[in-house]
């Protein structure tokens, strides 16, 4: 199962350089800024009425404990407990869930923090 999925609205920026990426065809391979390979901040946004989450996206191996982790079918987080690589496979415990198993070009949905959803707030 992939655990992997993209916001409604999303706009990409680099934590390092500050470049920013219209859509994710450069970046999306990685998750990386092309430019410095800074990791890439997605500033997301849904019609829900809490503040949008901004979130970094980190493949499988990258996942640690204390990540905030969002599922696609539950849109709640849940924080890592452990990560470790057996058989194959990333088993990835998360609190209150259990363990999932993910492929090394999973990559998850990582909270970064809330912000206020509108587009000229980037600028
Ligand atoms: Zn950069």
């Amino acid at each position: 199962m992939a655990y992997d999925f993209y916001f409604p609205e999303e706009y990409y920026r680099c934590m390092d350089c500050d470049a920013q990426y219209e859509d994710d065809d450069e970046i999306k391979e990685d998750w990386k800024c092309t430019k410095c390979r800074g990791e890439i901040i997605v500033y997301t946004n849904s019609k829900s009425k809490d503040r949008p989450y901004v979130i970094i996206r980190r493949f499988a191996e990258n996942v640690s404990k204390q990540d905030l982790v969002i599922l696609p079918t539950h849109r709640d987080s849940y924080s890592v407990i452990n990560n470790r690589f057996e058989n194959g496979k990333h088993h990835i415990a998360l609190k209150g869930h259990g363990v999932i198993k993910a492929d090394d070009d999973d990559w998850f949905n990582c909270i970064w923090g809330r912000w206020s959803g509108k587009q000229e707030d980037l600028d």
